[in-house]
């Protein structure tokens, strides 16, 4: 029978059996779960695709076979509506994985209205529109896809340094004063007081690398009131940073190096379907090093400028598959509390480095400036007042060694490694300048 009804909820994850165990195992009667990819009518045959978390499934109904009632109504079913079946499990050449049910009860728990966007593998609808229907468009599973990869990204990112026994540490969001300077910043009332979102935990993981902690991680959301509306920037980002003490420039290149690669190693080994899914060229990359002097020289740009986007992607074409380091950038170009060269305060270079993979930048990072005098000197180069930084420089006065760290987009990495053009595709529910809903 079909019936839109409440099932009895007690014990039916027990009971249900996932989609990918049928595949697997040998099983006669079996009770499925999940949601109505599409249904069709061969008039003597009929099919229903069910979905769950793990695949997908034929149902099929026999005219001659079926229950009439369930045979007849089997493709009334709208299309994403839940339903419960219970059926037998046939091996079936025809069908897709080769099994197929053959219920004998159908009930729908909840039909779906007619759907707002096109919830197909290659859907139709764009981008903006997919976005104001999240919710649904995670109905796809090349939406889930990402996710899944997401997942793995932040889950390795947290094995590889918890196993090499750095502390994760959960730092405030909330901040009374910009912590690095130019980046804009969003207001919130705070009391009698006005406060700002964070734009990095860059200040609170130097504290704990120089408390005698040594090693930090964290995963962390920030916010930049940037008012672009590029492909890879938004207002709201989640970053994935770490900070080691006793540490300079090539110390923490090599283990983000080491960390992209066991990261790709992991998704290569755990994602398996969704790479096939998102056909994606995935490979363990290689790491390429080239000092900021040995990049101008390779593609031609003038000393002195940031690599732009193009340049980026020129990189990536030169180097394929790497994670490519340029180190020791000009003090000019860097934020103030990257050490400058052999600890001067007009060295022209310093131990800042940018990371660049797949055509664009992953990470910033570097050797901070440990040393209150130097912090002090510098913060005047760039044209800022020391005075609205005392907390910071007097925190270096009690024991501080020398550290270095970075921080790697969450959502950029995802773009870059799932291959989309746009970084809100990374993103669950993204925040940017026209967007803050769903
Ligand atoms: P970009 O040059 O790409 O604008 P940035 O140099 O301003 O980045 P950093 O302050 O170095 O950014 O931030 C560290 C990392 O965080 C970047 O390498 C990037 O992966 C990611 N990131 C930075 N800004 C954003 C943003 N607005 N949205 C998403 N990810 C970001
Ligand atoms: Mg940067």
């Amino acid at each position: 029978m079909i019936l839109t009804m409440k099932i009895d909820l007690k014990n039916l994850n027990e009971k249900r059996t996932l989609v990918k165990d049928v595949f697997k195992n040998k099983f006669k009667n079996i009770e499925v779960v999940g949601w109505v990819q599409n249904t069709r009518d061969l008039s003597k045959i009929k099919f229903l695709l069910l979905r769950d978390v793990s695949g997908i499934i034929q149902v099929t109904g026999v005219k001659t076979k079926t229950e009439k009632n369930v045979f007849e109504n089997m493709d009334k079913i709208s299309r994403e509506s839940v339903v419960y079946v219970r059926g037998s499990v046939k091996d079936s050449s025809q069908a897709p994985g080769g099994k197929e049910i053959l219920p004998e009860e159908i009930i729908v728990l909840n039909p779906a209205e007619e759907l707002l966007i096109d919830v197909s593998d290659f859907s139709k609808t764009e981008l903006p529109k997919r976005l104001d229907c999240r919710f649904l468009d995670l109905h796809r599973k090349r939406t889930q896809a990402i996710f899944k990869i997401q997942g793995e990204i932040a889950n390795s990112f947290r094995e590889f340094f918890y196993n090499k026994d750095f502390l994760e540490v959960q730092l405030p969001s909330l901040i009374s004063s910009s912590s690095e300077g130019g980046t804009e910043l969003f207001s919130v009332n705070y009391f009698e007081k006005k406060v700002y979102l964070a734009q990095s935990p860059q200040l609170y993981k130097q504290m704990l690398a120089c408390s005698s902690v040594e090693k930090v991680f964290t995963i962390t959301p920030v916010w930049r009131a940037e008012k672009h509306n590029t492909v890879r920037h938004l207002n709201e980002s989640r970053q994935m940073d770490i900070e080691i003490a006793f540490a300079g420039q090539k110390e923490v290149m090599e283990e983000l190096g080491e960390a992209v690669k066991y990261i790709v190693q992991n998704i290569l080994k755990k994602c398996k379907d969704e790479i096939d899914l998102l056909e994606l060229k995935l490979k363990i990359p290689k790491i390429k090093y080239l000092s900021y002097d040995e990049t101008v020289k390779l593609l031609g740009i003038k000393y002195g400028e940031d690599l732009s986007p193009e340049n980026e992607k020129e990189l990536d074409k030169k180097f394929p598959e790497t994670v490519i380091f340029v180190y020791s950038w000009p003090s000019e170009i860097k934020p103030f509390y990257i050490m400058p060269k052999d600890e001067k305060e007009d060295a022209k270079l310093s131990e800042g480095f940018d990371a660049i993979y797949k055509g664009m930048e992953i990470s910033s990072g570097g050797q901070r400036i440990h040393l209150p005098d130097l912090l002090t000197k510098k913060l005047k180069v760039k044209g800022l007042n020391p005075k609205n930084f005392k907390a910071y420089i007097d925190s270096f006065r009690f024991g501080a060694p020398p550290h270095a760290g970075w921080s790697i987009g969450l959502e950029r990495l995802t773009q870059l490694i799932t291959n989309q053009k746009n970084i809100r595709e990374a993103v669950l529910f993204p925040r940017d300048r026209d967007r803050i809903t769903p």
